[in-house]
């Protein structure tokens, strides 16, 4: 399968070879030119998740072998059997969590394989070993840190700033096993630990002279469409295991709630939809940072507004950069379209889809926001009505959900739960009311454990038991010493 750039549709490389690239050479992002049909989707529902992704993934890499054993050692270090469980939570309503991997959130389902698909290309087609820098706020280093964790032909050096994480996001890290793998604090904020690494990416000397040892710059970031691709496959998987169970008949089309930042996930659930899964609506669920409900309800798009940190920080965003995927099929594949609107963002802060486009907008997606208060409430009245613990942002769909139910209520619906609540415990608890003053991130994750009943993640236990073994912090202009230092 080839892919093409939303900026040059003229501008073509395999599947295989965009994955090593990342973004295309003018800026855009890699879009399949076609997009596969899935077929009859009977056959799903006799395979495992494993089997699942690895068959979802062919569509996509027909020149990768081994796929099947990628995706089988890519979900082995998951908690529960079958990696995604969806679970039902009332009449209709359904959770798919996809946090049971090693850092307890959503981005270890596409970052378990993205390194794997990888070392795939490169064992097959040669070239230098890779490199992967990160600058991180928390969640994305740990997920990658641990997908490339003993990974041939890689290394990964991950930048944090050095007050800008939280304990739980900072412990994670630090206590990162793995021969391959490096943690750097930066001195600074995100935006200096970011442009720090920026920076080196579009060194070429510093290229050069890491090109003697055998390795290239790569990056791992949300963008790839090797983090796409094997996102889709869980809504492949929820919609098959509801067959299943006997839920839904096939071809009964169901909704997904999806709580949204940088328009990964919801995406890779209208490129399902687009490959025949039966999709009804896709509910993109924000938190005060709403300008993807601004955009869905009017069309544009508007950089004007207040950044908001909130409790569910992983969706704390201005631009959601997956979102020129989407506007590029919006644009009925007009690249030209794509550049104008993008020029229109970097230049003025905004840009706008036609009539046309807001109306097939509508027809496939249902756009609205919560607030921290409306947050916190679903949590508490979720627990006690249903007792099913929500972390912070899944609550932004729950509630998101409840709303929309109020105009189709009849549809079955798969609420996409994105991290576990012990990866938050101490907004958690706050929501269900209790008081957290003094106690440090394992003393709240054990009374999460006592208020809620639920059990306490064994990657939690895990991580208490293991040394601190990264403890350097750089300057940000020093920061090249930490990438000499792993080679
Ligand atoms: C990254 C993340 C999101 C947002 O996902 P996008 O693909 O960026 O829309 C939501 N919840 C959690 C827990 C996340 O880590």
């Amino acid at each position: 399968m080839q892919l093409v750039s939303t900026r040059n549709s003229q501008y073509r490389l395999e599947a295989s070879q965009a994955v090593m690239r990342g973004i295309a050479p003018d800026g855009g992002l890699f879009v399949p030119d076609h997009f596969p049909d899935l077929g009859d989707l009977s056959r799903f529902t006799k395979m495992s998740y494993c089997e699942t992704a690895a068959d979802v993934l062919s569509m996509f890499f027909s020149d990768i072998n081994g796929l099947g054993d990628i995706t089988a050692k890519a979900y082995a270090a998951f908690d529960c059997e079958e990696t995604a469980p969806v679970v039902k939570t009332g009449s209709g309503e359904f959770m798919m969590e996809l946090w049971h991997g090693p850092t307890l959130a959503f981005k270890d389902m596409a970052l378990s394989v993205l390194p794997r698909l990888m070392t795939a290309v490169l064992n097959a087609q040669g070239g230098k070993n890779v490199l992967i820098l990160v600058a991180t706020s928390g969640d994305t280093g740990k997920a990658a840190l641990e997908g490339f964790c003993d990974v041939d032909r890689t290394k990964i050096v991950v930048f944090y700033p050095n007050d800008g994480v939280s304990e739980m996001q900072r412990l994670q890290m630090v206590t990162q096993g793995g021969s391959n793998t490096y943690v750097a604090a930066v001195n600074g904020n995100f935006d200096d630990t970011q442009t720090g690494v920026k920076e080196i990416f579009t060194d070429e000397k510093f290229a050069e002279i890491i090109g003697e040892k055998g390795y290239r710059f790569s990056s791992a970031n949300s963008i790839n469409f090797g983090r796409l691709a094997p996102q889709i496959a869980y809504y492949v998987w929820a919609y098959a295991d509801l067959m299943r169970k006997g839920e839904i008949t096939k071809g009964e089309r169901i909704n997904f709630v999806v709580p949204t930042g940088n328009f990964g996930n919801i995406l890779a659930a209208y490129y399902a939809k687009q490959m025949g899964l039966p999709v009804k609506k896709l509910v993109c669920a924000s938190n005060r940072n709403n300008v993807l409900t601004d955009f869905f309800r009017k069309g544009d798009y508007s950089l004007e507004r207040d950044f908001y940190k909130t409790m569910s920080p992983s969706m704390d965003i201005l631009i959601s950069s997956n979102l020129e995927r989407l506007l590029f099929e919006l644009a009925v594949r007009d690249d030209q379209k794509v550049r104008d609107m993008m020029d229109g963002l970097k230049s003025g802060g905004a840009y706008a889809v036609g009539s046309d486009a807001l109306k097939s907008l509508e027809e496939d997606f249902y756009a609205d926001w919560c607030s921290e208060e409306e947050t916190m409430q679903a949590i508490r009245k979720t627990f006690n009505e249903k007792g099913y613990l929500l972390d912070t942002h899944t609550a932004v769909a729950m509630h998101v959900y409840e709303k929309y139910r109020a105009v189709d209520p009849d549809t079955k619906t798969v609420i996409v739960s994105t991290a576990s609540p012990y990866k938050f415990p101490a907004e958690v608890l706050a929501s269900l009311g209790e008081d957290i003053t003094d106690l440090d991130t394992y003393m709240l994750a054990e009374k999460l454990c006592e208020v809620s009943g639920t059990q306490m993640p064994c990657q939690l236990v895990a991580m208490r038991d293991k040394p601190q073994r990264f403890t350097d912090v750089y300057e940000k202009q020093d920061m090249r010493e930490a990438v000499m230092k792993t080679l």
